[in-house]
């Protein structure tokens, strides 16, 4: 079993939602991840708007979701 991916700011254990969308924002080929909150903080967003960029890439049927 592989160890749990981890957020590289604050070791937060991470949701898949949360590794896609970092593939998302950062880098489709990204192997370090950020939890929803430091996303949030990087990009300077709130969590709310990343949680519906989130529905709206499942809603568009980005394969980096499933
Ligand atoms: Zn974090």
């Amino acid at each position: 079993m592989a160890d749990q991916a981890r957020c590289i700011r604050c070791s937060a254990v991470l949701l898949k939602d949360e590794i896609a969308l970092t593939r998302k924002l950062v880098n489709r080929g990204a192997d370090k991840f950020y939890c929803l909150r430091c996303l949030a903080d990087h990009y300077g967003l709130s969590e709310d708007i990343l949680r519906q960029k989130i529905a709206y890439f499942k809603a568009m049927g980005c394969t980096l979701f499933k």
